[in-house]
């Protein structure tokens, strides 16, 4: 009855919605699927994480807190940016968000104008085009390809340059791809936005999860262009916390915190003192950190091996947890592949469709290395 906005009606229905929600079905029905489709690690937040939170409560810091976040959270941030990644960043220059979502749709809100293009390496994760749509801007994919194992090209980067482009987004370590981009790469990038005035936003929230590369800071090349995002979801296994960040130019973030002040206020003050012992009870955080990452090494080894015996090209990603699988033998088109791995194999993932990554579909990894075996066992069946 209720007409509905351009803005809502222009978001896409996703693909996976359609996966997903016969996977649902197929559970009600008592069939055991695995859902090798979620993007969130398996393991439990940290205990010293949990137990700041119950502090936290328990002494009533229970009230809004300034738009930015607490000013101790600000301070452990920009102390991390300096310590891991090389970044000066005052806190006044950081903001805290109701997750890396939402430090993302702050800045493209606070940076794009209708009709300003923005470069997204693809495939992609599928919320970048659908929020630099939502702000009236255009998306413009660069693609990149499996056999490069998903690097960026630079030449790529600067041919799709136009007079209307304002922003680039790169994400690496890259879901879906796990593509990891090399410091020349990366400073070829930076010059490129140097020379034609555009911003990066980075979107570094696997940076932890790096198995044979190294994770650098686009942002050490060119600081005054650069912002950089982050979050405790994916690095601390809090997802549910909804604790993202950023840091940039003054300016940005100063923008970013104008839009903040006027739709979610700030970020839940009990997950800011958690991510706060995060940052600050650092060594705690760094073995669960290096835990986690022996644990993702191993299964992404096993599953990337896995899957190419079973005849289905998949490259070793090199960071985050997921790997894109090419599944033309099992179907060219990506959907009906993934409906036949539901249908036939029990097993959940996502259609390559939205990412921009026809004749393929992601499985991620962050599940247990029995789940892995079952899967490959299972897809082993139905390839024959
Ligand atoms: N960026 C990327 C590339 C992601 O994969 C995700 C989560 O799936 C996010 C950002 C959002 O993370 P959160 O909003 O939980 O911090």
């Amino acid at each position: 009855p209720f007409r509905l906005s351009r803005r809502a009606l222009s978001l896409k229905p996703s693909s996976t919605v359609a996966v997903s929600s016969r996977a649902l079905e197929l559970r009600r029905a008592g069939v055991d699927v695995i859902s090798m489709s979620v993007g969130e690690p398996d393991f439990d937040t940290p205990p010293h994480i949990k137990a700041a939170a119950v502090r936290a409560i328990e002494e009533g810091k229970t009230k809004y807190t300034a738009v930015s976040g607490v000013a101790e959270l600000r301070e452990a941030i920009s102390a991390k940016f300096a310590r891991e990644n090389g970044l000066t960043y005052a806190p006044d220059a950081v903001t805290v968000t109701s997750g890396g979502k939402q430090a993302l749709f702050n800045a493209f809100f606070a940076l794009l104008n209708l009709g300003d293009e923005v470069l997204i390496p693809a495939p992609y994760w599928v919320s970048y085009p659908e929020m630099v749509a939502l702000t009236g801007a255009v998306p413009v994919a660069v693609p990149t390809t499996p056999e490069s194992g998903f690097l960026l090209d630079p030449g790529e980067v600067e041919a799709r340059v136009t007079p209307r482009t304002r922003m680039i987004i790169l994400n690496s370590p890259g879901n879906p791809t796990g593509a990891v981009f090399p410091p020349s790469v990366l400073e070829a990038v930076a010059r490129i936005a140097q020379r034609h005035d555009l911003m990066i936003v980075t979107d570094e929230m696997y940076e932890h999860l790096v198995y044979d590369a190294t994770q650098i800071s686009i942002g050490r090349y060119a600081p005054e262009h650069t912002l950089t995002v982050n979050g405790a979801s994916k690095a601390y296994a809090m997802t549910g916390w909804r604790i993202g960040y950023a840091g940039g130019p003054k300016s940005v973030i100063t923008a970013m915190n104008a839009i903040q002040s006027q739709s979610t206020s700030n970020a839940s003050s009990v997950s800011q003192y958690a991510a706060l012992a995060a940052l600050t009870q650092y060594e705690e955080t760094a073995r669960f950190i290096e835990m986690a990452r022996q644990a993702y090494r191993e299964r992404r080894d096993r599953i990337v091996a896995g899957l190419n015996t079973l005849g289905l090209p998949t490259p070793t990603p090199q960071g985050a947890f997921y790997v894109m699988t090419d599944t033309s033998r099992i179907h060219p088109d990506e959907l009906e592949a993934a409906r036949i791995l539901l249908d036939e194999a029990r097993v959940a993932v996502v259609p390559g469709t939205d990412f921009a990554a026809p004749g393929q579909v992601r499985l991620s990894y962050a599940t247990g290395m029995e789940q892995i075996e079952e899967v490959l066992r299972r897809v082993g069946e139905v390839m024959g």
